[in-house]
């Protein structure tokens, strides 16, 4: 008998009546036969909510306290959603974290999942329970009980599915992964397949349909996993490897993220030191750069520039400072107003001019870029936040997303 781990987020359980229809749901799944496990995430705002609930007493909440405190909130679905399925006359059982098996690091608010013993969740699906279990949550050696990180219930699902061999299902309040956000461009296409690459590419640049830890996890474990709408039977987005058939199509998807700083520093001397010492103390100070570039020696002199996100730019400023009193003539400059904008298709591994198309898109419609950068299947520009609807609706159109 096949296992399906069907995972259900915040806003699918946002309410009771919520739960109830989720519940129908996994009846009908039932009904066909499978093993099913389901995951589920907090109600609604309830994380949020518990935080803000800790920040009444403490701005530094002991991080074990936290984790104790957050994991309620899944514990709270849990138990709603097995009273839902009994009503609807399935056998259910509502497992933690820790009776699920799932063992973790100790880094209490963002652990890792060691392993997971399924002895207990394989005993009471073979009882034909449903089996629903609290996701973002699991526990340490010493017994603690810890969470994985905000939005960690997709890597609870993924581990879930990889530890049975079954498959995963990601429900959520969209039709699947779209190559393009449809707030931007109303027409556009939902993808019916994506490979993993693809999908952590767009994640970590900036897509919010699924967190990019799942989906490195699901490409290791091989688990295919179905992102689909929770309100509606639409077919979804199926993220799976990529197969020869996948490369027809050249590009997947555009996204962007907002907030982008791009930092300038003119006239540093031209001693690998400076340059290197610049890094350095970025890094000393958890700065986290993206794209780099530096102009060639003029006078002995370089201008470097990089980005990163607004929210370093008073330590970007102090550190920039101090660094002119030491070296005397440096100038900087900061751009705050920018984004990035990613294309991404694992196409362009075997299509040539793809670099060159975008390249003359971008210029023939106005839209100045500051820096580029390149992956094995992407490109990603900065450029104006006030471009971004612009570029995307171009590149949606020129490459039919
Ligand atoms: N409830 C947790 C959060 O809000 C985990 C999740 O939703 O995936 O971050
Ligand atoms: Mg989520």
């Amino acid at each position: 008998m096949a296992t399906v781990v069907m995972k259900f987020g915040g806003t699918s359980v946002g309410d009771t009546d919520k739960i109830v229809n989720i519940a129908k749901r996994i009846k009908e799944k039932k009904n066909h036969g499978d093993n099913i496990v389901v995951v589920v995430s907090a109600m609604g705002k309830t994380t949020n909510n518990l935080i803000e609930l800790s920040k009444e007493i403490t701005d530094k909440p002991d991080k074990r306290d936290l984790d104790m405190l957050m994991a309620t909130g899944e514990q709270i679905s849990i138990s709603l959603m097995s009273m839902a399925l009994k009503q609807l006359g399935l056998d259910s059982i509502s497992l933690t974290g820790i009776q699920a098996g799932i063992v973790t690091t100790n880094d209490h608010t963002r652990a890792k999942i060691n392993n997971i013993n399924p002895e207990n969740i394989v005993n009471h699906l073979d009882e034909d329970k449903v089996v629903v279990i609290a996701g973002f949550q699991g526990g340490s050696d010493d017994g603690s009980i810890t969470t994985l990180g905000r939005g960690g219930s997709d890597t609870s699902a993924v581990a879930l599915a990889a530890s049975l061999g079954g498959s995963c299902e990601i429900y959520t309040d969209v039709n699947g992964i779209y190559g393009v956000d449809p707030r931007i461009v109303p027409s556009a296409k939902k993808l019916d397949y994506i490979s993993y690459d693809e999908m952590m590419e767009l994640a970590s640049r900036g897509a919010r349909v699924m967190e990019t830890r799942a989906v490195e996890l699901g490409q290791k474990y091989n688990v295919e996993i179905l992102v689909a709408n929770s309100h509606n039977t639409e077919a979804g987005t199926i993220i799976k490897e990529m197969e020869d058939n996948m490369e027809t199509r050249v590009i997947t998807g555009v996204t962007t993220l907002k907030d982008c700083l791009m930092v300038s520093v003119r006239n540093l001397p031209f001693e690998a030191s400076h340059v290197a010492d610049l890094f350095n103390q970025l890094s000393v100070r958890k700065i986290s750069i993206d794209m780099i570039s530096q102009t060639a020696p003029h006078n002995n002199l370089v201008d470097v520039s990089f980005t990163t996100t607004k929210e370093y730019t008073e330590d970007i400023i102090d550190l920039l400072e101090n660094l002119k009193q030491e070296l005397g003539n440096i100038e900087f400059y900061l751009n705050p107003n920018l984004a990035k904008l990613s294309v991404v298709g694992i196409g362009m591994i075997s299509q040539h001019g793809v670099a060159s198309d975008i390249f003359e898109l971008l210029s023939t419609n106005g839209i100045v870029y500051y820096q580029v950068t390149t992956s094995e299947i992407s490109i990603s520009y900065t450029i104006k936040e006030q471009d971004v609807a612009k570029a995307t609706k171009i590149l949606a159109e020129h490459f039919e997303l």
